[in-house]
Parts: C-alpha cells; sequence; structure tokens
C-alpha cells in the first residue's frame, strides 16, 4: 500500500468527548503504523453554532493526547472550492432547485408513510419548469439544492464491516444546499477529500449512509471514492448508548479529573477489538498493534473503571521525571522522589497524591482504639533511635511484638492506623522514613 492519508473532521461545536477522540485515534494509528499522513480538518461550515474557542479546545485536546497532525484546515476557508463544485453539479444537472417547505416536505413524508411507502423524496422540483422556478423566486421564494442520485447500488468493501452495499433508490436525494446559499456538510467533505487527497475515509458507523451519497459526489466529480472504514458505535457499561453521558466524558473533564492521556488512548484503541484491553506507554506501540481487521462489528463497550484502572495501571509505572512537574502543581511537597515512588502505588489517580501529602507530610489525625491506647503509648517508647529507615519498621514491630506479645493484625494495623490515620496505604516499612522520627512520635504520642 501506498502511504495512506486520513483526516479527523471534527465540528468545533463542543468539546472532544471519548466518542470522537476514537474516531482520532483510529485515524492517527492507521496512519502512523502505515507511515502515512494524518490531517486535522476543521468542519466549521455551520457558521453559527461552531466557535473559535471550541475549535481552539479541540486542537488542545488533540495536542494533550499526542495526536498530532501533518496538516490542518478549517472548511470555512473554502467556500470558493465548494461554490466551483456546486456549479460543476449544476451543470451536469447532478444539482438540482428545490422549493418545498419544510411543512410540505413532511406533508408528503407523512402521506408516504400512511401508505406504506418509504418516505424518499419525490423529485416534484425536478419537474418545474424554467417559467415556473422563475415565477417561484419573484415570488420570493429561495431554493434549496439536492444531489440527485443515481438510483442504483453503491458497494464498497468497508475494511471494517467488510462488503457493502447501498440502494440509493431507497434514500431521498441529499440536500446539499439550504435555501440561504450555506452548504451542508456532505458536498465539502467530498471536495476536500479529494483535494487532501484522502485515501482512507474512517469515521463512525453513523456515516455509513452518507457515504452512499457521498461515492457518488466522488463519482460525479470525476474521481473514485477513498477507501472507507466504518467503526461501530461507543456504548457504556450499562449497554446504553453514550449520548446522554459525552458532556461528562469530554476531555476537558477527563483531564480535570486527572486522568493520564495514554489510559484514554489504551483503551479507546483496544475496546471492540480482538486485543485485550492493556495499558500501553506509547502511541506508537499502539500503532505496531494497530489493524482494521482487529475491529470487531459489534458497538464497543467503554467502561469507566476499565479507564480507572487503566489509569492506575499507568501511574504505577510512571517515573518522578515524566510527573514531577504536575506533582508540584499539585502540591510542592508531593514533588519528592521517594514520596512519589512510596505513594504511586496506591494512587488511581494523580490527584490522590493529595490525601498522601496529608498522611506523610501533614498533621494526620492518628487513629486509635481506646483499648489500644495504652499499647500505642508503649510502642512509641520502642521506637528504634536515630533517623528512620527502611529497616526501622520491621526492626520496631519485632520489639513491640516481643514486649507486648501482639502480632497480626493487632499488631500491624494498630500501628499502621496509628501512624497514618488509614486502614490501607502503601508499604510501612517505604513510608515510616519518608513520616520521619517526630511526626511519627507526635502522632503515636497523640494515642
Ligand atoms: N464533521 C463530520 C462529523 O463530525 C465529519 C464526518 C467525516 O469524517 O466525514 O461527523
Amino acid at each position: 500500500m501506498t502511504h495512506p492519508i486520513v483526516r479527523f473532521a471534527p465540528s468545533p461545536t463542543g468539546r472532544l468527548h471519548v466518542g470522537n477522540v476514537r474516531t482520532a485515534l483510529i485515524n492517527w494509528l492507521f496512519a502512523h503504523a502505515k507511515g502515512g499522513k494524518f490531517i486535522l480538518r476543521i468542519d466549521d461550515t455551520d457558521l453559527e453554532r461552531s466557535t473559535k474557542a471550541y475549535e481552539d479546545g479541540l486542537r488542545e485536546d488533540l495536542t494533550w493526547l499526542g495526536l498530532v497532525w501533518a496538516d490542518t484546515f478549517s472548511q470555512s476557508d473554502r467556500f470558493a472550492e465548494y461554490d466551483k463544485a456546486a456549479a460543476r453539479l449544476k451543470e451536469m444537472g447532478l444539482l438540482y432547485a428545490c422549493y418545498e417547505t419544510a411543512d410540505e416536505l413532511e406533508r408528503k413524508r407523512k402521506i408516504a408513510l400512511s401508505r406504506g411507502r418509504p418516505p424518499v423524496y419525490d423529485r416534484a422540483s425536478l419537474d418545474l419548469t424554467d417559467e415556473e422556478k422563475a415565477k417561484l423566486e419573484a415570488d420570493g421564494v429561495k431554493p434549496h439544492w439536492r444531489f440527485k442520485l443515481s438510483g442504483n447500488r453503491v458497494e464498497w468493501d468497508d475494511l471494517v464491516r467488510g462488503p457493502q452495499s447501498i440502494d440509493t433508490s431507497s434514500l431521498s436525494d441529499p440536500v446539499l444546499i439550504r435555501e440561504d446559499g450555506s452548504y451542508l456538510y456532505t458536498m465539502p467533505s467530498v471536495v476536500d477529500d479529494i483535494d487532501a487527497g484522502i485515501t482512507h475515509v474512517v469515521r463512525g458507523e453513523d456515516h455509513v449512509t452518507n457515504s452512499g451519497a457521498q461515492i457518488e459526489i466522488f463519482l460525479a466529480l470525476g474521481r473514485t471514492a477513498p477507501q472507507m472504514a466504518h467503526t461501530p458505535l461507543l456504548i457504556g457499561a450499562d449497554g446504553q448508548g453514550l449520548s446522554k453521558r459525552l458532556g461528562s466524558l469530554s476531555m476537558g473533564e477527563l483531564r480535570a479529573q486527572g486522568y493520564e492521556p495514554m489510559a484514554i488512548t489504551s483503551l479507546l484503541a483496544k475496546i471492540g477489538t480482538s486485543d485485550n484491553v492493556e495499558a500501553r506507554t506509547s502511541l506508537d506501540e499502539l500503532a505496531s498493534e494497530f489493524d482494521f481487521g482487529k475491529i470487531g462489528r459489534a458497538p464497543a463497550r467503554f467502561d469507566e473503571a476499565d479507564l480507572l484502572s487503566l489509569n492506575a495501571h499507568i501511574l504505577h509505572g510512571l517515573p518522578f521525571e515524566d510527573v514531577k512537574e504536575r506533582l508540584a502543581a499539585i502540591d510542592p511537597k508531593a514533588a519528592d522522589e521517594a514520596f512519589w515512588t512510596v505513594v504511586r502505588q496506591n494512587c488511581s489517580l494523580l490527584p490522590d497524591v493529595s490525601a498522601w501529602v496529608d498522611v506523610v507530610f501533614g498533621d494526620t489525625a492518628p487513629l486509635v482504639d481506646v483499648e489500644d491506647k495504652d499499647f500505642v503509648l508503649q510502642a512509641a517508647d520502642l521506637l528504634p533511635e536515630g533517623e528512620l529507615t527502611a529497616e526501622t519498621w520491621s526492626e520496631w514491630t519485632n520489639a513491640v511484638k516481643a514486649a507486648t506479645g501482639r502480632k497480626g493484625k493487632g499488631l500491624f494495623m494498630t500501628l499502621r492506623k496509628a501512624l497514618t490515620g488509614q486502614e490501607h496505604g502503601p508499604d510501612m516499612a517505604s513510608l515510616m522514613p519518608l513520616i520521619g522520627r517526630e511526626r511519627a512520635l507526635a502522632r503515636l504520642k497523640a494515642a
């Protein structure tokens, strides 16, 4: 295969969420696996709903995820190209003026349905004479413009779905230009794919029907269509669609909660595929494992519990150097290599370190049951002399055991709770040198 050229084409009308990030990621991984090119196209033909802030936001999100683009352009800069293509289609009689109002179309739809016929546009406007059209326009009716489908079957071999066949006689001729002269997404996308030399269109399966019409537009404009790959949509752990929850699954939200980009990309690259869901440390690694053949036909299940456990796994192996600035931003005391190496095992999200900062450096209140008070005070007197080291915990607990006869949970858990105020946490032998003698004694004596 020659080097593929792919594009991710979001509309800047909201934040990126896990659904569209998965599409971006699959495009990126495919391009990188094959030495190809990943282009970011901004689909901002809807000038009312598109905002610069959302555009900046999506560029920021992609950059944060590491999904860098080799090239980028915006549809709003290319209206002249769309005008040229529209003029060509009109000249060929493939883009025709229609004058029905929304109400009329709705009425026709209902009639067709009530007669048990598919609600396909009847092409009535195609029969209008020039005089009739001139009269309508003189009356102030502005046309919208439809692309005339061939009525044949459009077929392609989808890289995910296999052989596809769409009967265009069962579709309404798609509107390409609205009454106000603005373009819908359908034709500009084709014109851009032609001009950018796109070799593969990779997107969600909600676009399969669009592909039928778009392939015919490619042909009408004298080109063969790119290869197509339509990926199944995401569902939640409950088997329901994610549409209502996408706000909380936006990159802005996940980033604010402290998720690692590689947890998100590892999960999104693997769900719905024959590979196991496992954490990876680089996009290159994910790219080397990418293959359209691994993507199944069933919806891909996105479970936040999986995201959290991948995130924890990534944190547990994350070197201090890679994280020290973010630790410092959470709490300057957390930017300490020894601290990080000990507590990372107990963090699922980076901000979890805050709780351990309190345990290690703060004035955490000891957790001591009334009946353990004397025991803990006695243990305080047995704390070995000098600085606390990695050996202190075993020396100390041996001494306390010998002096009091306590063992097991009554010994270890009681001292852990007295020193950390917690029932769970990092290994005490590693934690003690961080807590240090002074704080340890103060906590034990506070019992
Ligand atoms: N802007 C379109 C969307 O977000 C792009 C679809 C495509 O990839 O062609 O759905």
